[in-house]
């Protein structure tokens, strides 16, 4: 940057306007923030002041431009120290709404003296209250990823918070059939209540992400949550072995550093034959993305019924060729109403017999993260190819589907 306090052009110009619009030294000196930058705008202004000799000084509540804004500070660090209190957090950072009116002055102010040095009322006041409340909160200001955000609505003395999320990572187990992976809302009141959800907005009683999140909302004071499996089993089907991914994220949470170890203890404890959680740390929402867009391998138990006995024989040559194969999935009939129709392409990685007994046959076969299980079985009408069903030559429903791992991580 260019330009000193003392340049005669600069002094010239500040002359002129100081005699068209009576600015405090606030508002004098942000003209030229930019020129001799560890100086305060209150310092640069009245630097200039001297310099121009203007003895004349003009007080902050006399000021043409911010009618005393600055004057206020005091009041807003209290304001927002007040709505702070119950918080934890680490960092923050202040921004600010400054009337209307101040706004357009300004406007003119700067299309009338120059704004290449210049900076916003906001930016000064944003700062000013930022550096009082570093040491009043014993916090500090981060620009980037502050854990609570304070936007001060100066005219209206409103403050409005912006609290970052608390995400906490975990893996989960279920023991139990029957139990979906997230709140399933009713499709007749859409969660609100009625007659066929007897009144409680909800398909299931449970889920895996309530059973989860009540404590930690307890705990944590939030407001709300959200709940980011890595991929979900069937309601049907059980999540044994390691477990599955998941970051819980709270929203608004008041206490950020519940004791994990013991809300995982808690949570384990009351829900026992239920569910399971372990690997608790606190994470963040590049691990959401992370989990989301993982493609991670998973190893299910199938057991299924074929319509007549099956061949030992013919099952073994049919895992055999599993194994390292592609198979191609045109969306299943079943989703078909939420997934777009097309085909996928899925890698089987291992197929082995557990048993065989009679029509009942139960496999372990580990696939590519997104393959339809059932449909492999089934063959979906000759939507899945190739598929069990046709390399055996009797048609089989799986009666049983469990996650028995998920690999990755
Ligand atoms: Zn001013
Ligand atoms: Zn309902």
């Amino acid at each position: 940057m260019t330009g000193s306090l003392d340049d005669k052009e600069i002094l010239n110009i500040a002359q002129t306007t100081l005699s068209k619009y009576k600015l405090c030294d606030h508002c004098l000196g942000r003209l030229y923030a930019k020129i001799e930058t560890d100086l305060t705008n209150k310092k640069r202004g009245q630097l200039i002041r001297s310099y121009l000799k203007e003895i004349r000084k003009i007080e902050v509540e006399n000021c043409w431009l911010c009618s005393g804004l600055f004057n206020e500070i005091p009041h807003f660090t209290d304001l927002i120290t007040d709505s702070l209190k119950g918080y934890d957090f680490e960092t923050f950072l202040i921004g600010s709404k400054v009337d209307e009116d101040i706004i357009s002055r300004e406007q003119e102010l700067f299309d009338f003296a120059g704004s290449e040095y210049s900076e916003p009322i906001k930016t000064e006041l944003n700062r000013e209250l930022g550096k009082i409340l570093e040491k009043k909160l014993k916090q500090e200001v981060d620009f980037k990823n502050p854990t609570i955000m304070v936007v001060i609505d100066t005219p209206f003395d409103i403050i409005n918070l912006q609290i970052s999320s608390l995400f906490i990572y975990g893996r989960y187990k279920k023991y139990k059939r029957g139990i979906p992976q997230t709140k399933w809302f009713c499709k007749i009141c859409q969660g609100k209540g009625c007659k066929r959800c007897d009144y409680t907005g909800k398909l299931y009683d449970l889920s895996v992400e309530e059973l989860i999140a009540k404590r930690f909302l307890e705990v944590t004071k939030g407001d709300g949550e959200s709940f980011h499996g890595c991929g979900r089993e069937d309601i049907d089907a059980l999540m044994l072995g390691n477990g599955r991914p998941f970051v819980l994220e709270i929203k608004n949470p008041k206490i950020r550093k519940p004791d994990l170890s013991k809300m995982g203890n808690f949570i384990n404890s009351t829900n026992e034959n239920i569910i399971e959680i372990s690997n608790l740390h606190f994470s963040d929402k590049a691990e959401v993305i992370r989990l989301k867009d993982a493609g991670f391998r998973k190893t299910y138990r199938i057991v299924f019924r074929g319509k007549k006995p099956i061949n030992n024989e013919k099952l073994k040559k049919a895992a055999q060729s599993l194994r390292g194969k592609k198979i191609s999935q045109l969306t299943p009939s079943r989703v078909a109403h939420r997934r777009a129709n097309m085909v996928r392409e899925r890698h089987i990685y291992n197929c082995n017999i557990e048993s065989v007994n009679d029509a009942m046959a139960t496999l372990t076969l580990e696939a590519e993260s997104g393959t339809y299980i059932k449909e492999l079985v089934s063959g979906d009408d000759g939507r899945t190819k190739p598929n069990i069903s046709e390399m055996i030559g009797i048609l089989c429903e799986v009666t049983e589907l469990d996650v028995i791992e998920i690999k990755g991580e």
